[in-house]
């Protein structure tokens, strides 16, 4: 595993708004089944593209209901890992930390860090599915989905689905703090799904450090000052102990 080149590392430690952007590759440590797990019996014959649409949930919201349910309980029994809690400590080391998330399983909240924009929405909420805005907790022990309390249509979780836009809530605060960033650190994500793509970009165009923590090289890697190749559950906890070597 190589380490971030001197110069580097002295001009991360020197950034004053770090912006952190993480994909699934993040909480892969932590055993969170992605899309592309078949999962368990029960739900091994069906493909996530035909439960996670606005489609699915409308010719039958329970089915869709219970295969989040089941999602939840197994991240509900899942913890943040090395990674989580390494982003989460860089917020000891540098002024201001940003995250901006592709994941919906609130991990690198319990980790610790405190402002973590959820670019595809959080898998603990519920939203009304008329879209008349009503959003609360999600209650894992319910076999049906709930009604809105405000026109009783049936609450969907929020998260973004397939064929479904990035809040705009959410796309408004990542893209603001890409533009004012001086570093941002991509990790456990391909990066080729817009809009997070267009995050690196912009931080590039003003030229902010950007450093990319990945498994494998993506398209951002042309454009990345230094790659931290490997699991980044070892890479990012190096990276935070490098830093706090820094006098
Ligand atoms: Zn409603």
């Amino acid at each position: 595993m190589q380490a971030l080149p001197a110069g580097l590392l002295d001009r991360l430690a020197a950034c004053r708004r770090l912006l952190v952007l993480t994909g699934a590759g993040v909480s892969a440590a932590s055993g969170i089944p992605t899309f592309r797990d078949p999962g368990d019996g029960l739900w091994a014959r069906f493909r996530p593209e035909d439960l996670a649409t606005p489609a699915a949930f409308a010719r039958d919201p329970q089915l869709v209901w219970r295969w989040y349910q089941w999602r939840r309980r197994l991240i509900a029994g899942a913890s943040p890992n090395a990674a989580h809690r390494a982003i989460a400590a860089l917020e000891q080391l540098l002024p201001r930390v940003a995250v901006v998330t592709q994941n919906v399983d609130g991990l690198h909240q319990r980790a610790g860090s405190s402002v973590v924009i959820e670019f595809h929405g959080s898998i603990w909420h519920d939203r009304c599915s008329a879209g008349c805005g009503r959003r609360c907790p999600a209650d894992p022990a319910l076999d049906e989905p709930p009604r809105c309390a405000d026109c009783s249509a049936a609450m969907r979780p929020d998260v973004v689905w397939f064929g479904e836009g990035i809040p705009p809530d959410a796309l408004n605060a990542a893209l603001e703090a890409a533009a004012v960033c001086d570093a941002l650190l991509v990790a456990g994500t391909a990066g080729v799904v817009e809009p997070a793509a267009s995050l690196a970009r912009i931080a590039a165009e003003h030229d902010a450090l950007l450093i990319e923590a990945n498994l494998e090289t993506t398209p951002l890697s042309p454009l990345a000052d230094c790659r931290l190749a490997g699991d980044v559950a070892q890479t990012l906890p190096a990276l935070c102990a490098a830093l706090n070597r820094i006098p």
